[in-house]
């Protein structure tokens, strides 16, 4: 701290900004990716400001013509026309606050948003992406009962764990209403029977019993498009999986040591 108290007393007119930035290296250098911040100009009265990047997700507020909002990053989300053309851009300008770039005229521009930056997004702000079960508690891989576990959007008998399944859900109605049809899952939750019986079956291509994600509830196997590198599924979920905690984990990346576009993990 002694040399941000030097920073701090050369330079007085900074104050308010280097107090923010010693406060982020202090927790896990979160400054680092916030540190470059954008300046907008809404041009609409009022301007819905929206709890995630699209408008499918919940109105959270207004915002004036003229109004001067900090953002911190860019990200895609829902096309939208406005007095400055058709575009995907939204501007993320507070946690769980978003508006179209349609909207907006830019002063200086922000970086893309980090996956950790977009993780802020509320899930409950979307339409049937609540929770089922409050029951969040660690159980042994396989062992986890029907009460901790919400079904999946479209998919009758498919299941993960409470907060991951709503996700999905969420997940999954984005994709319903820019492609038509919700997400197809393979496979969700595995009981420690059933990882024995798909180790049998597949062989490498499975995890040991025991110690799959699936076995966690926090995993899913896609098909639909999304089985193969490349796709335009796949690349539709590289895009928007990270917005609700859903990531492709790197050893099934294709360089990966087990290369397989289908399997997604929750890790919100
Ligand atoms: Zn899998």
């Amino acid at each position: 701290m002694s040399a941000l108290a030097t920073i701090l007393r050369r330079r007085p007119a900074r104050l308010a900004l280097v107090s923010v930035l010693g406060l982020g290296v202090l927790f896990g250098g979160a400054a680092a990716a916030n540190a470059a911040m954008g300046q907008v100009r809404t041009q609409e009265s009022p301007l819905t400001v929206r709890s995630g990047p699209g408008t499918g997700y919940a109105a959270v507020g207004t915002v004036a013509k003229g109004a001067s909002l900090t953002i911190s990053c860019r990200t895609k989300g829902t096309r939208v026309s406005g007095p400055y053309g058709a575009t995907d851009v939204w501007n993320k300008v507070g946690d769980g606050r978003y508006v179209s770039d349609a909207f907006t005229t830019s002063t200086e521009k922000a970086p893309q948003c980090s996956s950790t930056q977009l993780r802020t997004v509320q899930l409950v702000a979307f339409k049937g992406a609540r929770a089922c079960s409050s029951d969040e508690r660690g159980y042994a891989n396989g062992r986890v009962p029907a009460s901790a576990r919400c079904a999946l959007y479209g998919d009758k008998g498919e299941s993960l764990r409470p907060r991951a399944a709503a996700a999905f859900n969420a997940l999954s109605m984005a994709y319903e209403r820019e492609n038509g049809r919700a997400l197809c899952v393979t496979d969700s939750y595995r009981s420690l029977e059933e990882q024995v019986a798909v180790k049998a079956k597949r062989g490498k291509w499975a995890a040991k019993p025991g110690t799959s994600e699936h076995g966690l509830g926090k995993a899913v196997d896609l098909c639909g498009g999304v089985g193969t590198f490349g796709s335009d599924a796949y690349r539709w979920m590289k895009a928007n999986g990270p917005k609700f905690g859903w990531v492709h984990p790197d050893w099934a990346e294709p360089g990966g040591k087990l290369p397989e576009p289908w399997h997604w993990e929750y890790r919100g």
